[in-house]
């Protein structure tokens, strides 16, 4: 029955291809260049957007025609930092928190596996065209063939494996997600071989402690960021503390894909990022997700409630677990809550100032969550970004900006070129809200439809 039913809806997708159709009388807002239109036409030929204008046009040209009045029409939004090797439940890191014995990790990653096509339908019923997997195992070039090859799933840019100072032998099924590299050499070796499968992104996780200071693994980014260069490759970089971050930023890296949380930023370092028209994914969500799941503190957004999946949502619940099969992070985190609030607090009270200075002083910011980790649920853990962006005092139309044109130039290539605004020539991917959300950006979750590469689904039929 679900088979044919999905015969039956490509069909129609394939049919709708062909004619021209037209988004009539709707507000549009392009945020790339902060262009409000009322009373506008939006034309799609095929899987592209053939012109937008304003005011009354003539019917001959326009095709099936969609009423959109009283609406409001965005690019479609994309995120920048996911990750689907991870299924956001609590048993998807062991490395982190281990519940081997209460979930074998090899299950949690044949589900994952078994589930794609339901995380890519929850990316579009938020209003998700694209997203960026920033590192997970070989198979992610696998996933971006598939999300790329179906209508129904966001486009998908990719970074292969990770590039760490440290190993995660957890992880490590035979396909690791993350691997230790100790050597500049053994760096440009693992490039060589990552760009044969044509990576959007190469990663290096870059974490530092005291057994692995900064300096130490700086030859290791600095050989692996020139071999990718030298294959014409970005690099993104995961550099938590402003020092790591300053170093990689000055070893060449083009993207950090996480805000500064140890230190404010100084005038240094956001001069070093604009000069060098680095791109910063800030992930607030994902920094208090961990602390409050493990704590028994989570607190899902209505969107997550109802758009997240049903089964990783209800694994979030750590009093479920027996007792004797509770990690000691988890145990600790539950014997005294505030703490780990508090935690959460004193790493917003830095990230989100430094998520303002920098957006003051022009550094392009993408939006992305981290979506995959335990609690940060894939799709509408973009709507609880918005939120913290909004608490660091960024407006709403900086917000939607940094979801959609920013966050296509993060994403890249052709692709990239042609996703986040709304212009002749760009891929009709587009939102169609009910409320206003330059009003208010808690609006930009009241969907109405949904459009990706030119095919409509109304936001309500999308999961059913
Ligand atoms: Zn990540």
């Amino acid at each position: 029955m679900r088979t044919l039913l999905c015969i039956a809806v490509g069909l129609i997708a394939l049919s709708s291809r062909a004619e021209k159709v037209s988004l009539v009388g709707g507000t549009v807002i392009n945020p790339a260049d902060g262009k409000v239109l009322p009373n506008a036409t939006i034309v799609i030929n095929g899987n592209k957007i053939e012109r937008v204008a304003m005011g009354k046009q003539d019917a001959a040209e326009l095709g099936k025609q969609i009423g959109c009045a009283g609406k409001f029409i965005l690019p479609g939004y994309i995120d920048t930092h996911v990750h689907f090797f991870q299924s956001a439940d609590l048993f998807t890191r062991p490395d982190g928190a281990d519940f081997n014995s209460v979930r074998p990790y090899q299950d949690e990653v044949a589900w994952i596996k078994s589930h794609l096509d339901d995380v890519f339908a929850r990316y579009i019923r938020c209003g998700i065209t694209s997203v960026v997997d920033v590192g997970g195992p070989m198979w992610n070039f696998e996933v971006r063939k598939k999300a790329n090859a179906m209508q129904k799933a966001p486009r998908v840019a990719v970074a292969g494996p990770l590039i760490s100072s440290v190993s995660r032998e957890k992880l490590d099924l035979g396909d690791p997600p993350i691997v230790k590299i100790d050597t500049p050499d053994q760096a440009r070796e693992f490039v060589r071989k990552l760009a044969e499968q044509k990576p959007d992104l190469v990663k290096i996780w870059y974490i530092v402690d005291k057994d692995h200071p900064v300096d130490s693994f700086r030859p290791i980014v600095r050989a692996a960021i020139e071999e990718s260069h030298a294959h014409k490759i970005r690099v993104a970089v995961h550099a938590t503390e402003l020092e790591t971050a300053r170093a990689a930023v000055e070893e060449g890296a083009d993207v950090l894909v996480h805000s500064v949380t140890d230190k404010p930023v100084d005038d240094m370092f956001v001069k070093l990022l604009r000069d060098r028209h680095v791109i910063l994914c800030p992930t607030l969500v994902v920094f208090e997700r961990y602390g409050r799941t493990f704590s028994h503190q989570l607190n899902l957004t209505t969107e997550e409630q109802k758009w997240g999946n049903p089964e990783v949502v209800a694994s979030l619940d750590v009093t479920k677990i027996p007792q004797d099969k509770l990690p000691d992070r988890v145990k600790t985190a539950l014997a005294d809550p505030k703490a780990a609030l508090d935690k959460i607090n004193k790493t917003y009270e830095v990230a989100l100032p430094n998520l303002k200075k920098l957006e003051d002083a022009g550094v392009t910011i993408a939006a992305g969550t981290d979506a995959g980790n335990i609690g940060t649920i894939h799709g509408p853990a973009l709507f609880r970004e918005f939120q913290l962006m909004k608490e660091a005092g960024l407006t709403p139309m900086q917000i939607l900006q940094c979801a959609t044109a920013n966050a296509a130039k993060l994403f890249g290539g052709e692709t990239g070129a042609h996703i986040g605004q709304i212009e002749s020539g760009y891929f009709a991917d587009l939102v169609v809200l009910n409320s206003n959300p330059l009003e208010d950006i808690a609006h930009a979750s009241d969907i109405d439809k949904v459009i990706k590469n030119g095919v409509s689904y109304p936001a309500d039929s999308i999961l059913h």
